[in-house]
């Protein structure tokens, strides 16, 4: 019998992001800069059993079902796919004693690797996979990554696809005057490959600390440039988005749909089910949160299960009403996406 991991505000708990690296072999300008990140020491790292260890104790004990991995940039730490076993290896306790279940096992990755361990991956026990690609053409693509990687990236969905990844989703992170022209290009993209885009609202999360609020592209201008060429209708009713953070629009035209992930305008704290580990073993209860509660001293000091989930709850029990970005009161955190796990 799994028990609900609750907050103070009454919000369940049941998604479980896990960063496996802070590193990454992209250098993208809004995320980190080109020279002198500082990385972790390996040492410092979770293992892949202290990783799956504390997976464990959320699933086991708290009933989360889904497991994301992200990082940095996953797919560069060696053997991912021994971890993905391990996880994809985890059970969900059913409800009032009812069957026990598989998780829900995704990843987040710029894709630039895929070719060659997707197929890996998928018979590891991932399920489905989310890729990061801000920009179709390879010039723009070059300077945005630092890297010349955009055929590699757009080979790499076509490894996902071919290996049975379900569904895979193109993340876009949408910035005015660097890539607003290309938001049709890209829905055009995704009705040719029969995957959805999702746009996603710049964050102040950058290393470079170069965020500002102008340079925010709108979920409203988002929906109006790519609906004015193909109408879009929103697949939820109002409220009855649960706790998924992309709304959802489908193509009027049945072309399939997209997804915005609003986090600036259109916060969606109310409903979130998350917290996140990060390659060093730190719970946060928020992408933004403050504060962050080691979970790798106790578990290298032999601490068993019960020491590890109060851990767990007291991170949860604390974490605030929501982030505040655009707001007076709005404090960044020190770490970047990168180092937290975007
Ligand atoms: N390396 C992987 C990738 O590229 O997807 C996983 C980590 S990356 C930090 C996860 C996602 O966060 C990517 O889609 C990336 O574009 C997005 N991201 C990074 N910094 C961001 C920011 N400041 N605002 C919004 N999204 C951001």
């Amino acid at each position: 019998m799994s028990v609900p991991l609750v907050d103070g505000f009454g919000r369940v708990h049941r998604d479980l992001r896990i960063s496996v690296t802070d590193r990454c072999n992209f250098r993208c300008t809004y995320c980190m800069p080109e020279e002198g990140m500082q990385w972790m020491p390996r040492g410092e790292l979770l293992s892949y059993e202290e990783l799956a260890r504390v997976a464990g104790v959320m699933v086991e004990r708290f009933g989360f079902d889904s497991i994301r991995l992200t990082g940095g940039e996953p797919t560069i730490r060696a053997h991912l796919p021994v971890l993905v076993r391990k996880l994809s290896e985890l059970r969900v306790p059913g409800a009032d004693g009812g069957p026990d279940r598989p998780i829900d096992l995704a990843l987040t990755t710029n894709g630039a690797t895929l070719r060659t361990v997707a197929h890996d991956l998928a018979d590891a026990g991932l399920r489905r996979i989310n890729i990061s690609c801000d920009s179709l053409r390879r010039d723009r693509f070059q300077a945005m990554t630092k890297r010349d990687e955009l055929d590699a990236v757009l080979d790499g969905i076509d490894a996902a696809i071919e290996a049975g990844l379900d569904p895979v989703k193109l993340n876009v992170v949408a910035m005015r005057g660097v890539n607003e022209d290309e938001l049709v290009d890209f829905a055009v993209f995704g009705r040719e490959k029969g995957i959805t885009v999702r746009f996603i609202e710049f964050m102040p999360l950058d290393a470079q600390q170069a965020w500002t609020n102008d340079q925010v592209l709108t979920q409203a201008e988002i929906l109006d440039t790519i609906g004015a060429v193909f109408p879009l209708e929103p697949v939820d009713r109002p409220g009855y988005r649960g706790s998924d953070p992309a709304e959802r629009f489908r193509y009027l035209d049945g072309g399939g749909e997209i997804g915005v992930i609003p986090s600036v305008t259109h916060a969606f704290c109310a409903t979130c089910d998350r917290v996140r580990l990060t390659a060093e073993g730190e719970l946060r209860s928020c992408l933004f949160a403050l504060d962050a509660h080691d979970l790798r001293g106790p578990l290298r000091a032999g601490a068993g299960d019960d020491e590890l989930a109060a851990i767990v709850e007291g991170a949860v029990a604390a974490k605030w009403a929501g982030h505040q970005i655009n707001q007076a009161v709005f404090i960044r955190p020190t770490k970047s996406m990168s180092q937290i796990g975007g």
